[in-house]
C-alpha cells in the first residue's frame, strides 16, 4: 500500500507545482493581449489571447497540426475556446477546424454560411453541427467586444457583394483587431477587388500589423491596400517550399518599398505578437 501511494502523493505534487506555474504564467500574460500566428504548413490560423484569457481562434490551417499548437499556447487545463473564426471555406483554413470542434468545447463560430462541394467542407459542416456551438454568419460591422477596451470588427464580406457574385476568396471574412496596446487586420484570403471595395468604404484599416493576405500571393496585397493600412509588420503565414510559390517576389516589394518589416511562418515558425495596455 505504502509503495503504491508514494508515487501518487508525488503525483499529485508535482500536479500543483505545474498548476501554479500555469497560473503565475496566467497572471504575467494578463498585462498583454497575444496574437500567436501558428506555422501549420500552408495555411491560417491564428490564434488571440486576450488579457482576461479568452480564446479566439481564426482558421485551423489543414492539417491536425492546430491541435498541437494550441496545446502549446494555452494551458493545460483549458478545452474551450470562446470564439472560432472560419474565413471562408478553403481547405488550408478549415481543414483543421474539424479536428478543433471534436477536441475543444467551442462557444461560437463565426462562419460565412456558404459552402463548397467538398470532403473537406463537409466535414467542417457536421464536426461543426456535432460540436453544439452556436453558429454566426458574419455581417459587417458586427463587433465582438470582451470588456477591456479591446475588440474585432467584421470588415467583410460586404453587405452589396450578393453571394452568386463572390467565389470563396473573396467571400473571405476580414477582421480587424484593435486595442489600446496596437491593432492588426486578418483579410483571409481576400483579393485585391475586396481590398479596393474596403479602401473605398471608408472603414478604419490603418493597423500596426497586418496578415498577408492570401499567405502572401499576389492576387492580394495591392500597393493601395498596403499604403491605407500602413502597418510596421507583416506577417506571412504559408508553407515552406509551397508549391504556390507564396509569398510571392511581388508582395514581398511592396512591403519593402513602405518599409513594413515581413515575418514568416514558412522560415520563422510560430510568430507571437503582444499587445500590452
Ligand atoms: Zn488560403
Amino acid at each position: 500500500m505504502g509503495i503504491r501511494l508514494a508515487p501518487l502523493l508525488l503525483g499529485v505534487f508535482w500536479l500543483l507545482v505545474f498548476a501554479n506555474i500555469e497560473v503565475w504564467k496566467e497572471v504575467q500574460a494578463s498585462q498583454s493581449l497575444h496574437a500567436h500566428f501558428f506555422a501549420v504548413g500552408q495555411g491560417d490560423a491564428i490564434l488571440i489571447r486576450t488579457r482576461q484569457g479568452h480564446a479566439i481562434l481564426i482558421d485551423g490551417g489543414r492539417g491536425d497540426t492546430i491541435l498541437k499548437k494550441l496545446g502549446g499556447a494555452l494551458p493545460f487545463w483549458k478545452r474551450s475556446l470562446d470564439l472560432v473564426v472560419a474565413t471562408h471555406a478553403d481547405a488550408d483554413h478549415i481543414a483543421g477546424l474539424a479536428f478543433v470542434f471534436e477536441r475543444y468545447a467551442v462557444a461560437r463560430i463565426l462562419w460565412t454560411g456558404e459552402g463548397k462541394e467538398t470532403g473537406t467542407f463537409e466535414r467542417f459542416l457536421s464536426a461543426m453541427e456535432r460540436s453544439g456551438a452556436q453558429g454566426v454568419l458574419a455581417r459587417e460591422r458586427q463587433v465582438m467586444y470582451w470588456g477591456d477596451r479591446g475588440f474585432l470588427e467584421v470588415l467583410a464580406p460586404l453587405d452589396h457583394m450578393a453571394a452568386y457574385e463572390k467565389d470563396a476568396n473573396e467571400g473571405s471574412i476580414v477582421l480587424r483587431l484593435e486595442t489600446p496596446g496596437g491593432s492588426a487586420l486578418f483579410p483571409g484570403d481576400a483579393p485585391k477587388s475586396i481590398e479596393q471595395e474596403l479602401v473605398n468604404s471608408g472603414k478604419q484599416l490603418a493597423s500596426d500589423v497586418l496578415l498577408a493576405g492570401h499567405h502572401g500571393s499576389k492576387t492580394s496585397s495591392s500597393p493601395l491596400f498596403v499604403e491605407t493600412v500602413r502597418p510596421s509588420l507583416a506577417v506571412v503565414s504559408a508553407g515552406f517550399d509551397n508549391p504556390y510559390g507564396h509569398p510571392h517576389q511581388e508582395t514581398i516589394e511592396t512591403f519593402g518599398r513602405y518599409g513594413i518589416g515581413i515575418l514568416r511562418t514558412d522560415l520563422d515558425g510560430d510568430i507571437t505578437i503582444s499587445f500590452s495596455y
